[in-house]
């Protein structure tokens, strides 16, 4: 038995589970009206007031058990306008949930017949669900690094020349693990790297009361204002850690996104870079909830969606555009 893999029984979530709890269209359809409507009550535009509402044989919708005035659960969603099944984007979440080091489209195409264009979409919208715009670092000690993506790793021909185009530069902050908590990542494309962006990421992830880690790159001299403490270790002098002093977090998952990115997606262009951090920052920070992971994707479905109903609960989207 290899016990790297083995997931903890109340963490686990198998295909088996999969096929049990969505066996077709109308049982996603219908976790889906739950998800965003328990009880399947919401609000009625026509009767100006909370009604429940029954599902309409043969066709996806709901309609008011007053007047019966129909809506979609898939209003609003990213299933919207697709011509795609459900249970089949239910199947890829499952799998993107499922792997620790992503799922490409030319995978999905294999398993389910649809063309790659498809596939491809498909992760696309999934992946736009998983940015945790509001994040904030509470961890007391964060380690804080850049790195450049498409470009050479630094250490081996340092960092690249300010405005060289190839490479994508990436900021990322991750707190240390505690015994009570995991530690969370933040990692945001940026068009370039200066004291400026790392002063302002600081100020709007990290708490004040954190100490800092970094190596001693100058674009991070004057983080020492900002937070508690801000502690440094020399690369350049082949220096890695001393004592707590290292920012080897933050390079597990650097390593991680690149050999994700390089050995699954291959290639990803600058424009959608951002939301590729995403899934493997959402996946990251919920590492210790084993294949679990895929329920937090279908309650970001619900959370994200902007059904017209829903506005009057402070309910819209989040449309994070890649940098
Ligand atoms: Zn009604």
């Amino acid at each position: 038995m290899n016990r790297r893999q083995t997931i903890p029984q109340h963490l686990r979530y198998t295909i088996n589970d999969f096929n049990r709890q969505f066996p077709d269209d109308a049982a996603c359809l219908e976790h889906l009206m739950q998800q965003r409507f328990p009880g399947n009550v919401t609000y009625c535009d026509k009767c100006q007031q909370e009604h429940k509402h029954y599902r309409i044989n043969g066709r996806p919708v709901y309609s008011c058990d007053h007047c019966g005035t129909q809506i979609s659960p898939m209003a609003g969603t990213i299933f919207e306008h697709s011509s795609t099944s459900l249970r089949l984007w239910y199947y890829a979440m499952y799998l993107m949930a499922s792997t620790r080091c992503g799922i490409s489209a030319k995978q999905i195409q294999r398993e389910t017949g649809v063309t790659y264009k498809t596939a491809w979409r498909m992760f696309r919208q999934i992946r736009s669900l998983l940015s945790e715009t509001d994040m904030q670092l509470e961890g007391s000690a964060v380690e804080m690094d850049e790195m450049y993506y498409g470009g050479k790793r630094k250490g081996q021909s340092g960092r690249p020349m300010r405005g060289d185009k190839k490479k994508s530069p990436v900021i990322g902050m991750v707190e240390r693990s505690t015994p009570e908590r995991i530690g969370r990542v933040k990692a945001l494309a940026t068009p370039d790297v200066t004291t400026n962006q790392v002063l302002g990421l600081v100020r709007e992830y990290v708490l004040p009361e954190s100490t800092v880690f970094t190596d001693e790159y100058p674009v991070y001299d004057r983080l020492g204002a900002r937070v508690n403490q801000h502690k440094r270790i020399n690369h350049s002098a082949k220096v890695y850690v001393i004592g707590d002093v290292h920012t080897n977090t933050i390079e597990g998952f650097w390593s991680l996104v690149k050999r994700g990115i390089g050995g699954v997606y291959h290639q990803v262009s600058q424009k959608y870079l951002q939301t590729y951090l995403d899934e493997y920052s959402f996946r990251y920070n919920r590492r210790d909830q084993g294949n679990l992971i895929f329920i937090s994707i279908l309650k970001r479905v619900a959370e994200l969606a902007a059904l017209p109903a829903s506005r009057d609960h402070g309910m819209t989207p989040v449309i994070q555009e890649p940098f």
